[in-house]
């Protein structure tokens, strides 16, 4: 028990001893020190917040970059003068005596080979270059009649035609219209404005006029010579703008019908459906027979 006692004894003057010097250090309202806080904290440079970190890696452009072209202009546009027109009409030609020609002398072997391109103002044609193609290189003279609504959007084909030597370029009426069909003014007006745009296009005349469709009364072929125009019609026709008459069909026909001053017609208009693949074995074969092909004004002019 005495432990015991010594024990709380001990126990009792230890918390007395806490105690006190707990309240001692922690009572209220007690300043822990009557003079005021010293600071002797100055700002110095190093609260200054400095840049440390540094560019270490300035990126480098190691390659610039190049502009590929996809796609390059080799060629800079020309625009073409819409025809570099003569302004005006066609001079007037002489009246001629009515001519209706239908071939040429038959006394001589020439055969002149024609291609219509007819084109009326709503229904427009296109042009068979092959044609064209296969005349130059065999070296074939020829004669187109063309529509002159047709040569204000083939103005580049007209002068071609115009000025190879071996071509000649007839009056084709200006739309193509059925003649019988027209009074005297519209006439005049369908082959006055033709020859106005080949002479405008080209500064050439065209002395020779093809009916369209080939259908007329007599006082047509006086009001053509009134223009000074022989009205030139064919005495074989190989019917090239029937689809399914083929090549072969087709010179199966010349060889039956031509004769010494032939005038063959045929189309250039994109609707002589195989007057191209034709022609070489035509002019060919022709040339075989003995014949020499002509233009139209050599075929006439052959005895004058
Ligand atoms: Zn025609």
């Amino acid at each position: 028990m005495d432990s015991m006692k010594l024990l709380r004894t001990l126990l009792f003057v230890f918390t007395l001893f806490w105690l006190t010097g707990c309240v001692a250090g922690v009572a209220p309202n007690t300043p822990a020190s009557t003079t005021p806080p010293n600071v002797t904290r100055t700002p110095t440079t190093t609260d200054t917040p400095t840049l440390t970190a540094t560019i270490t890696h300035t990126p480098t452009i190691t390659a610039t970059p190049t502009i590929t072209l996809t796609s390059t202009i080799t060629t800079t546009p020309t625009i073409t003068p819409t025809p570099t027109m003569i302004s005006g009409p066609a001079p007037t030609l002489a009246a001629i005596d009515t001519a209706f020609i239908t071939n040429g002398d038959r006394e001589q072997a020439l055969v002149a080979l024609t291609f219509d391109i007819c084109e009326s103002e709503t229904v427009p044609s296109g042009y068979d270059a092959a044609i064209e193609a296969a005349l130059v290189e065999l070296e074939a003279p020829a004669t187109f009649f063309i529509s002159g609504h047709w040569m204000t959007h083939n103005v580049e084909t007209v002068r071609r035609l115009a000025n190879n030597p071996l071509f000649e370029v007839g009056n084709h009426s200006w739309s193509h219209p059925d003649f019988r069909e027209l009074d005297a003014v519209q006439l005049d007006s369908q082959i006055v404005q033709a020859n106005d745009i080949f002479y405008q296009l080209t500064s050439q005349q065209m002395q020779y006029f093809r009916l369209p469709g080939g259908t007329y009364y007599p006082w047509i072929l006086d009001a053509v010579a009134e223009h000074g125009m022989s009205t030139i019609q064919w005495d074989v026709v190989i019917a090239d703008s029937v689809p399914d008459n083929d090549a072969e069909n087709i010179n199966r026909i010349v060889q039956e019908r031509v004769q010494n001053g032939s005038i063959i017609i045929m189309h250039a208009n994109g609707r002589g459906w195989h007057t191209a693949e034709a022609l070489p074995d035509m002019i060919s074969w022709l040339r075989e027979q003995g014949y020499t092909l002509v233009t139209i004004s050599d075929l006439l002019d052959v005895g004058k």
